[in-house]
């Protein structure tokens, strides 16, 4: 079995008056350690796929294995455990904690999980090494999305979510954050799925999901991946 299968995933919205079908039918695998991109038109349930793979939200019908378990089986509190404990979120506006330092914005993720981590370690990983008592509001964004890739990748989560990364990035700091990404996946071995607008770095990844309407429209496999250096746009 793949290490995320997905199948006939469907999620309705219905707020009594409007029924919007975010994901009509959404099946597909995903290998451990592989790194995915997901392409697709706004409002086409790009969103919604990875908040019910990462526990967020919860699917109206199909099912979602991660490592073997059907996650749309869990009870609310083991839902609970596996948002905590086997996945990191990444998101585009980096939801990090204003009055805290770039420091205890990661520690805290460690300490709700009860574990151990080095969070200097991590800080050097992102090559912030030099900004460990800033706050966000003295981060370019860049940098603080560096602290959210620390913050989510800290607690050794089986998989990392990433939803428009650098949606709000300058190119030059877009491409910093897509290598580093890529460097977690080999180097740490974890699966990272990144939703992005961005086409040009479908080449970095291993598979690209191309979706529309709630579907997946075409799956492309890359044999051999590129470098974020080899891209430009
Ligand atoms: P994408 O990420 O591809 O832009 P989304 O997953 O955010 O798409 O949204 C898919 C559709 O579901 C959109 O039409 C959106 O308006 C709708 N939607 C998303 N979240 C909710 C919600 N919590 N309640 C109602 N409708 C929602």
């Amino acid at each position: 079995m793949a290490f995320i299968e997905l199948k006939n995933v469907k999620k309705t919205y219905d707020n009594g008056q409007i029924k919007v079908n975010a994901l009509q039918d959404a099946s597909f695998e995903i290998q451990e350690g592989e790194l995915v991109i997901i392409l697709g038109p706004s409002g086409t349930g790009k969103s919604t796929l990875l908040n019910v793979i990462g526990g967020i939200d919860t699917v109206t019908s199909g099912s979602i294995f991660i490592d073997g378990e059907d996650i749309t089986k869990y009870t609310e509190k083991k839902l609970i455990q596996y948002r905590r404990n086997d996945v990191g979120f990444v998101f585009q506006d980096y939801n990090l904690l204003d009055n805290l330092t770039a420091y205890e914005n990661i520690q805290m993720s460690i300490e709700l999980k009860k574990q151990k981590g080095d969070v200097l370690e991590s800080l050097k990983k992102v090559g912030l090494e030099n900004r460990i008592n800033h706050y966000p509001s003295q981060l370019s964004g860049g940098e603080k999305q560096r602290v959210a890739i620390a913050r989510a990748f800290i607690k050794n989560p089986k998989l990392l979510l990433c939803d428009e990364p650098t949606g709000a990035l300058d190119y030059e700091n877009s491409k910093q954050i897509f290598k580093l990404l890529k460097e977690i996946c080999i180097t740490e071995k974890k699966t990272v799925i990144i939703i992005t607008h961005n086409h040009a770095i479908s080449d970095i990844a291993n598979k690209v999901i191309r979706f529309n309407n709630g579907k997946v429209e075409e799956i492309i496999i890359n044999e051999k991946t590129k470098n974020i250096d080899e891209i430009w746009w």
